[in-house]
């Protein structure tokens, strides 16, 4: 569905991604894990379209999608929950979600997502008139992801979404992105809670220092001693 090879970004003179080649099949839920500053934001904001790569190839639907300009790659099917969530956080809940489904596309089936949003997070129900500023930690990330939703997306990258919320709320996070994949939704998450990230997901990569470092089913890789003592402290 999605594939990347010899992705190279940079800022400035600065390489932040050597050649990254990896590949997400259809209805996959996919992590990619990795220490700070190994270029996982990096990797997320190419394959949004906010950066852009200085060589190699994304290619999405068997279509070259690598230069494409940023708002192209959320009409080719692509939505992004990004680090920090990046709400309007003055503007009411029911106004971010509608921001999400600003293209025609998404506009035209917009009553459906919304209640399609809110079955899958009824804690957002109570809330629509209030400022999206004004709700807790998780349930900011429970509308970051509502309002990618809202594009309709056939693949949803996440950035770190558990960052700064509580076990139990990151439980709850990631059983909603488990849900919203067995629903036909591919998923491309990154994740620095390597325990959470692979008890959900498919398969997974790990990236380092801006390379692809191992590829594998989640439970062989945990199994594997240099990733257990990297990532688990084990
Ligand atoms: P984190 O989990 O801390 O966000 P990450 O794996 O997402 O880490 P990136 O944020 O993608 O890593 O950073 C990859 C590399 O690129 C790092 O060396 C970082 O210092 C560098 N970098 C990231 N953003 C910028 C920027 N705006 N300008 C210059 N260098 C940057």
């Amino acid at each position: 569905m999605l594939e990347v090879r010899d992705l190279q970004v940079a800022y400035g003179p600065a390489p932040a991604l050597w050649g990254v080649s990896f590949e997400l099949r259809p209805r996959e839920l996919l992590c990619i894990v990795g220490p700070n500053g190994a270029g996982k934001t990096t990797l997320i904001n190419t394959l949004a379209g906010i950066l852009r790569a200085r060589g190699g190839r994304i290619t999405f639907e068997g279509r070259d999608i690598t230069a494409l300009p940023a708002h192209r790659f959320c009409q080719a099917g692509i939505a992004i929950v990004p680090e920090g969530r990046r709400l309007f956080a003055g503007m009411s809940v029911i106004e971010n979600l509608e921001v999400g489904s600003l293209l025609p596309a998404a506009k035209a089936k917009r009553a459906a997502s919304l209640e399609a949003v809110l079955a899958l997070f009824p804690a957002l129900k109570a809330k629509l008139g209030q400022a999206a500023g004004e709700l807790s930690g998780g349930q900011q990330q429970m509308l970051a992801i509502g309002r990618a939703l809202m594009a309709c997306p056939s693949l949803l990258l996440l950035d770190e979404p558990s960052l700064g919320l509580s076990p139990l709320v990151v439980q709850e996070v990631f059983a909603a992105i488990r849900r919203v994949n067995a629903e036909g939704t591919a998923v491309l998450l990154v994740e620095q809670n390597v325990a959470m990230a692979m008890r959900v997901a498919d398969r997974a990569y790990v990236l380092e220092q801006g390379r692809m470092a191992a590829e594998g089913a989640p439970g062989e890789l945990m199994q594997r001693e240099e990733i257990r003592r990297a990532y688990l402290g084990a």
